[in-house]
């Protein structure tokens, strides 16, 4: 099964945007074994989607389009598609009456206009969209989303498990497991884990993200409990550098341990300037054991809300880890991160370069410094500052709590 993708957007193509759906959808199709055969980005003219609509038809079995689903002038991509089939734009009354009744809950008002992101070419099958207006669309092996990302997320995964049950396709189905990694450069995780994959049909790929480096296995799912063998004996060699699973990410997992050792935490953050405070908060439930966010950029600021002696940091400097070691324990909670660095692109000298990073720790009355030179721009150091002290932080919480 060949799937070809459209991507309707005059922004995706002036600069104006980065196209990150297709990267989703290559993932979600991923799941059934079903593979991007190529993607079309196209602007927002009749012409221009209605030919790309053509080569996909005459390429590919399934065509998922994203954008051009919305109420304005130049949402014209359900349009292009009736046309393509030869059918007429319809209503349901149905989903008018649910469309209009999102409005009023949201606090809109419904214009005539707003009907058009229920249009649909007549005899298609709808996907309900829980986080937006206008539908999924799907005819004749075109199916249509919102550009809206998080539309997209909402409905492409009801859309594949409709598709792949109606065309027979779930028994080649696909079992995907992702071991999320930390700390541990590809190459090396390759060698480490190249001895368990002798058997014909289990695979691997390392997919390198800004959280850390997935080690997806991937065969049928009929192979679950091989690939799980596979995982096990993972574990036991570099469990260390493994820190989740699937939608795992490191700050949900310092908040999970957190909460199971009802342990509070706060932040004292110089280079990373909120950052790290910023990540853990992203994390629903998080209330629960965060009591305070410190950004303490200047020396005064350290002296003054984290009690760093002044002593400390004429001796040392601001970027020590005799600083970063005072300011952690200036924090009052159970466990406490500070971070100080040089996130330049000035102010290194040979002794401190630019990247150098100290990660304070304390967790109770101990105290870890970890230190670092990270590669990368300004906004790239400070961001790895951030995953490397929450990586440190759950190493140093599986292991000694
Ligand atoms: P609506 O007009 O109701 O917002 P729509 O289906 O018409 O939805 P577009 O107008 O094409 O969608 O895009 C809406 C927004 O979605 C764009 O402003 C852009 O932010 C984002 N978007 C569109 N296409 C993509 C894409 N391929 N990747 C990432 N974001 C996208």
């Amino acid at each position: 099964m060949k799937v070809g993708v459209i991507l309707v957007g005059t922004e995706l193509l002036n600069g104006g945007m980065i196209d990150t759906n297709s990267i989703y959808i290559a993932e979600e199709l991923n799941k059934y074994g079903l593979e991007m055969e190529f993607k079309i980005v196209v602007r927002d003219f009749k012409d221009e989607i209605y030919r790309a609509i053509d080569y996909c038809k005459k390429n590919v079995d399934l065509i998922i389009m994203s954008g051009g689903l919305g109420p304005t002038l130049d949402d014209i991509t359900k349009e292009v598609i009736a046309e393509y089939v030869n059918k007429p734009l319809v209503v349901d009354a149905e989903e008018l009456e649910e469309l209009k009744d999102k409005f009023i809950k949201g606090g809109y008002t419904f214009t005539e206009i707003n009907k058009k992101e229920v249009e649909k070419p007549e005899g298609s099958v709808t996907f309900k969209n829980d986080v937006g207006m206008a539908p999924a669309v799907y005819i004749d092996d075109i199916v249509a989303f919102p550009g809206v990302p998080r539309e997209l997320y909402n409905m492409l995964p009801k859309f594949l498990a409709w598709y792949t049950k109606e065309k027979n396709l779930i028994d080649d189905e696909i079992y995907i497991k992702d071991l999320i990694t930390y700390g541990m450069p590809e190459s090396i995780l390759d060698k480490e884990v190249r001895e368990f994959f002798t058997e014909e049909g289990i695979y691997y790929e390392f997919l390198v993200k800004d959280y850390g480096i997935l080690i997806r296995l991937q065969s049928k799912r009929s192979n679950k409990n091989k690939v799980e063998k596979i995982i096990k004996k993972i574990y036991n060699k570099i469990g260390k550098f493994i820190f989740g699973e699937d939608n795992d990410r490191l700050e949900g997992k310092v908040v999970e341990l957190l909460r199971e050792n009802k342990l509070s935490i706060s932040t004292a953050e110089s280079c990373t300037g909120g950052m790290l405070a910023s990540r853990l908060i992203d994390v629903s439930g998080v209330s629960e054991v965060f009591y305070e966010g410190i950004v303490s950029y200047s020396n005064e600021s350290k002296m003054k809300r984290l009690g760093v002696k002044k002593e400390t940091l004429e001796k040392y400097g601001a970027v020590s880890e005799e600083t970063v070691r005072e300011m952690v324990m200036g924090l009052q909670t159970d466990v406490g991160l500070a971070t100080t660095g040089i996130a330049g692109p000035e102010g290194g000298t040979e002794e401190k370069p630019v990247g150098l990073v100290y990660m304070g720790i304390k967790i109770k009355d101990r105290v870890y410094v970890e230190k670092r030179v990270f590669k990368g721009d300004r906004n790239k150091i400070r961001e790895r500052t951030v995953s490397h002290t929450l990586f440190t932080l759950i190493k140093i919480l599986n292991e000694d709590v």
